[in-house]
């Protein structure tokens, strides 16, 4: 995948800028070019979420960051609002580059996944849209090296790379990190447990040793603390907004204990023709059953996709492209496909099969609830994933109300699996549903066909 765009700029913005005066709240008050602020304007934002108040102004400041904050939580822009401010303040200082020689980018970010990769390089066009010429690249595995190597000829703004591929374009001497003066490390723990620990290493040391560095990771225990140490000054700030152990406010959790797996697709069956559906994904454990699964409810007439890894990338772009026009309802994914997928209008998150690790449950989640709405993750369980329950349950200090519906019980006793958190099953005390449920209560007689009047996938998507 690569796409460079040449941004154009709004003649008011031709003056390099002059920053804003001295307003004392929302982002009005932090010190940023003004064709970011009218980016900021444009897209809606006037109130910075927690991480961007506590990130951008010692971003700016030069400092490097040790940032834990979890999905969801407007990280992007508070690495991507001080990067763009850096562009502009080297253009501000008249310094040219000759055209035809190769510069490499000023501000290089590593993702995990081609589709975190994609998702940053959106927010990095829709903040630098205003930004004269800005010029965005964006490379990652699985696409052919042609339009890639062309554009790292140019002068280069932001690369944002997975770490394989990129590895690949500098060992071949097509791309000279030299000038990068910030870096960021988006999803650094996700990075590690993908293997690229030695990548990071290899590409950190073909930067300045002047540069500034974000790192950014649900965790800083471990190797990522180790790794942490490595890359940032020792002066680096630490923030932490949020941890795994996070209260999730916008999701509601539910737990459905299913007695086989005919029972779990029944569960499942329901949610999905529940009127409170505005767009649901699916995990599932593996590959096969990601297809498997989308074949079955695009047989009972869902709008459906599957999305993992082992799909071609130009696929997968479409997949996430009928998800956000809304073509698709339902997507069914696995846990490295889904990661970085960014669309509001994900209501529900159903563990169709469970994750392989505790922290994949968090990632999962937090797919929905995003940019301030209610999401509701449901986890359906059979009687061999109560240890994996266990395991979630001690990660994230949390039980996972048990639910029921009507009709759907299961006849066997529910395993037990309290042991790392409290055991009434509740946030707060009392049974699960003395609280109001916010997505109505998740009983009641099963309407076949419910209020979803299901339209077949289209043949882009049909499988
Ligand atoms: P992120 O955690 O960076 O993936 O962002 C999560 C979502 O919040 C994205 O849809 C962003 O576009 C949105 N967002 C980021 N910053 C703000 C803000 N200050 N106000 C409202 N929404 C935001």
């Amino acid at each position: 995948m690569f796409t460079e765009n040449q941004i154009q700029q709004d003649p008011r913005d031709a003056t390099p800028a002059p920053v804003s005066a001295q307003p004392t709240s929302g982002f009005a008050a932090i010190a940023l070019h003004a064709a970011l602020h009218r980016a900021l304007a444009d897209a809606g934002y006037t109130t910075p979420t927690e991480v961007q108040a506590r990130a951008i102004t010692p971003a700016l400041a030069g400092r490097d960051l040790r940032v834990s904050s979890s999905t969801g939580s407007g990280k992007t822009a508070s690495f991507v609002l001080p990067a763009l401010q850096g562009v502009l303040d080297v253009r501000a200082s008249g310094v040219r580059r000759d055209r035809g020689v190769v510069y490499g980018p000023r501000v290089l970010v590593l993702t995990p996944t081609r589709e975190l990769a994609i998702q940053v390089s959106k927010a990095t066009e829709t903040y630098g849209r205003h930004v004269q010429g800005l010029r965005v690249a964006t490379v990652v595995g699985g696409v052919p090296y042609g339009a890639q190597l062309k554009a790292m000829r140019g002068p280069l703004d932001v690369l944002i790379a997975t770490p394989g591929r990129l590895i690949d374009h500098v060992k071949s001497g097509k791309l000279v990190l030299d000038n990068v003066s910030m870096l960021v490390l988006d999803e650094a723990d996700r990075m590690l447990d993908m293997g690229f620990i030695e990548d990071i290493r290899f590409i950190a040391e073909c930067t300045p040793k002047t540069r500034q560095t974000m790192m950014y990771s649900a965790t800083f225990a471990g190797t990522v603390g180790r790794l942490a140490a490595e890359l940032l000054n020792p002066a680096a700030q630490t923030i932490a907004v949020t941890s795994h152990t996070d209260t999730h406010e916008h999701i509601e959790q539910r737990l459905h204990w299913a007695d086989d797996s005919r029972h779990k697709q029944a569960l499942l069956d329901h949610l999905l023709t529940t009127r409170e559906v505005d767009q649901a994904l699916v995990f599932t454990s593996t590959q096969r059953d990601a297809d498997w699964l989308a074949d079955r409810l695009a047989d009972m007439g869902h709008a459906v996709a599957s999305l993992h890894g082992g799909l071609p990338q130009g696929r997968r772009n479409r997949v996430l492209q009928g998800l956000r026009s809304r073509q698709l309802r339902v997507l069914v994914a696995t846990d490295v496909a889904a990661r970085g997928i960014d669309v509001p209008t994900i209501s529900h998150v159903i563990n169709f099969g469970l994750p392989m690790k505790a922290e994949d449950y968090v990632h999962r989640i937090g797919r929905t609830g995003r940019a301030g709405r209610q999401g509701l993750a449901v986890t359906l369980a059979e009687a061999d994933d109560a240890g994996m329950i266990r395991r979630i349950q001690q990660f994230t200090t949390q039980n996972i109300p048990v639910a029921t519906i009507t009709g759907l019980e299961p006849k066997k006793a529910a395993p037990r699996t309290t042991g790392g958190a409290r055991s009434d099953g509740g946030f707060g005390g009392g049974k699960p549903f003395d609280r109001k449920p916010r997505f109505g209560a998740p009983s009641g007689a099963r309407r076949p066909g419910g209020a979803f009047k299901p339209k077949r996938a289209g043949s882009t998507f049909a499988r």
